[in-house]
Formats: C-alpha cells, sequence, structure tokens
C-alpha cells in the first residue's frame, strides 16, 4: 500500500504519519519525490488498516501496489529516479556510459584506459579490483591494491569510479573508495549482501544474474531500496540461452520492460553479454535505440594480453568510434549525451 500525502503537506504531517504507521506494526518507506512525498508501506502479511490512514492529516490518497516489489515499482513512484554519482546524473533522458577494464591491473595501465575512455566521453571508470571468477585459478583481481588505483585513477582523471564488491569486508572497503558499488550478475541473489549495499548508502550498480528472470531480477533491486537507499542502476548484463555464438544473450526487451514497470534506470552490459568484441558495438547500439539510460563496456589498451574479459574488451579506439556512432544516434533520438562535467 502507497500513502500519498497532498502536494504541501507539512513535515509534521509526514512525520506523525510515519510515526503512525510505525505504531501499526508496518514499516513506513519514505519515497522522495519531486512535487509530493509518498510513504509506501511494507511488512505487512493481511490487509492495511485503510479507515485509520486515509484520516490522518495531510494524506490525499491510498493506492495499493499491486507488484511484489513495491518500493521499486513505478506504482509507487510515477516519476523516473535519477541516481547520481559525484556530478553525473543517470536516468531520466540521459545517456551515460561507463567504461574501463575488467579488471583492475596495474596503476599505469588503469591510468592509459581512463584517459582514452574519459577522452572519448565516458563519465564514469569501472574496473574491477575485486573479481568473482568462475575458476578459482583465475585472476581474482588485485583487491585493497586495486582500490588504491581506482582512487589515484578518479585524482588524476576526474572520472568517478564503480567497482564490485564480491563479499561483506571487500562492500565494506569498496563503500569507501568508490562513487558507485557494483554488485556482480554472481551475487544478485546474495540477499546479505543486497541489504549491506542498501545500507551503504552509495550509489548502487546492480546486475542482472544470468538465469534470473525480470520478477527476481526487480525483487533483488527492492532489497536495496527496502534498506533506505533508493539509489540504484539497473544493468542487464545478457542471460543463458540456448544460443552459444555468443557467451550471453543480451536480453534487450528488458529494457523498455524495466523502463515500464520501474523507476530505475537501466543500462546494458554489452561486453559480458557478447563476450567477443566485434559485437559489442552492435549491441551497445540497439540497447540506446531500445531505450536503456546508458552502457557499461569493457576496454583494454592491450585486450589480447588482459587478465580476465579480453575477448569482449574494445581498444580505446575501437570505443571511440562507438562513442561517436552513439552521439549520432542519440542526436537522432533527442536523448543527451552526458559528457563529462555535464552534471
Ligand atoms: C564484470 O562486470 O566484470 C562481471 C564480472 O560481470 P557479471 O557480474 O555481469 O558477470
Ligand atoms: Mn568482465
Amino acid at each position: 500500500m502507497l500513502v500519498v500525502m497532498r502536494v504541501g503537506a507539512t513535515r509534521k504531517e509526514i512525520t506523525s504519519t510515519v510515526a503512525a504507521i510505525r505504531k501499526m506494526g508496518l514499516t513506513p518507506n519514505v519515497i522522495p519525490g519531486s512535487l509530493r512525498v509518498a510513504i509506501g508501506i511494507t511488512g505487512n502479511r493481511g490487509a492495511v488498516p485503510r479507515e485509520r490512514l486515509e484520516v490522518l492529516p495531510g494524506v490525499a490518497e491510498l493506492v495499493p501496489v499491486t507488484k511484489p516489489y513495491k518500493l521499486v515499482s513505478r506504482e509507487t513512484k510515477p516519476e523516473d529516479t535519477i541516481v547520481r554519482v559525484g556530478s553525473v546524473a543517470i536516468g531520466g533522458g540521459a545517456f551515460t556510459v561507463m567504461a574501463g577494464p575488467c579488471a583492475v591491473e596495474s596503476r599505469k595501465g588503469a591510468l592509459a584506459v581512463a584517459r582514452a575512455v574519459r577522452a572519448a566521453g565516458a563519465v564514469i571508470f569501472r574496473g574491477g579490483a575485486f573479481k568473482p571468477r568462475t575458476s578459482p585459478y583465475s585472476f581474482q583481481g588485485l583487491g585493497k591494491k586495486g582500490l588504491d588505483i581506482l582512487r589515484a585513477v578518479r585524482e588524476e582523471t576526474g572520472l568517478y569510479v564503480v567497482t564490485e564488491a564480491v563479499d561483506p569486508p571487500s562492500l565494506e572497503l569498496v563503500a569507501r573508495a568508490a562513487d558507485m558499488i557494483q554488485i556482480g550478475a554472481r551475487n544478485m541473489q546474495n540477499y546479505s549482501l543486497l541489504r549491506l549495499a542498501g545500507q551503504s548508502r552509495r550509489p548502487v550498480l546492480l546486475k542482472r544474474g544470468f538465469s534470473a528472470t525480470f520478477e527476481e531480477f526487480l525483487m533483488a533491486a527492492e532489497y536495496v531500496l527496502a534498506e533506505g537507499n533508493y539509489q540504484v542502476v539497473l544493468c542487464e548484463r545478457g542471460v543463458r540461452t540456448f544460443a552459444d555464438y555468443t557467451r550471453s544473450t543480451l536480453d534487450i526487451s528488458l529494457v523498455p520492460a524495466a523502463r515500464k514497470l520501474s523507476h530505475l534506470p537501466v543500462i546494458a552490459d554489452p561486453s559480458h553479454a557478447a563476450g567477443r568484441r566485434d559485437m559489442v558495438p552492435a549491441l551497445s547500439r540497439a540497447a540506446l535505440a531500445a531505450g536503456a539510460h546508458g552502457l557499461l563496456v569493457e576496454v583494454h589498451a592491450d585486450p589480447d594480453r588482459a587478465l580476465s574479459d579480453g575477448g569482449q574488451s574494445l581498444t580505446p579506439a575501437a570505443f571511440a568510434e562507438l562513442m561517436d556512432s552513439l552521439r549520432r544516434i542519440a542526436g537522432a533520438m533527442g536523448v543527451e549525451q552526458r559528457m563529462k562535467d555535464e552534471g
């Protein structure tokens, strides 16, 4: 159930409605809105006592939320959520590109890629310090040292950084070092990690699990929002199908579906979906055309020598070429391409 407050409801009316909900043994979630405040009620097993709520001062109406993902649903919040990473705003009418190597391998290498992707128009640097690898024998990332390199990248290039947390200890470190926390496909249903990401108050980039349904994906985001953190970006990164030419199948249809049913921004990761660099530009353009709010693209200065995911990483030159073509499509679509420092 959603309690919609009147336009101009006073702070006191809002806090006493919140207190009244709590007194009923329910959980109030104050939802920030540009015009008026709404309070989502979660935690109820049976019906919410309507009669006691609709008479409270400042309450305009009570709207039932039919979806299981209450806080993530557009029923609860009709306007788009804008996720702020530093001065970059993700969502709404903008298209935001995050790029970088799969893993941070060295300071020199990370800085070279960061400078190249910034020059091409990326506004957020993505590089893994903690890598969840399928094989325990594969490169697992530089850990804390990788985070120090990411700090240096931010300082020297002015790019904001997003990096993955794989467990509670790394989440704590990532929340301190990075501007945005990535929760990867393999952890999409790690509910305790999602709760911690929700408590961290950092923006969260949540990737879809490769066998997760649309509803399971939105329910994972609900875990983060339920902790009071509304700064979540959904990322479609491909799912497992019987198509075997590519690593995964980019579920383009998730983009318009997410835009319709949720207020959260949704971006696409064509690199992990394709698993091969020759297909990344086409899938990137398809995602933009389908309405994605941005992209996550893997770029490496020397992809054939990369310690992880080299086969799907673009060279800086190929990335710059891709960005040019995206700018032309964005222009034709009337989508604003977010460039550095536009905020
Ligand atoms: C990554 O972003 O490098 C990664 C490991 O992705 P995913 O979690 O989508 O597999
Ligand atoms: Mn990768």
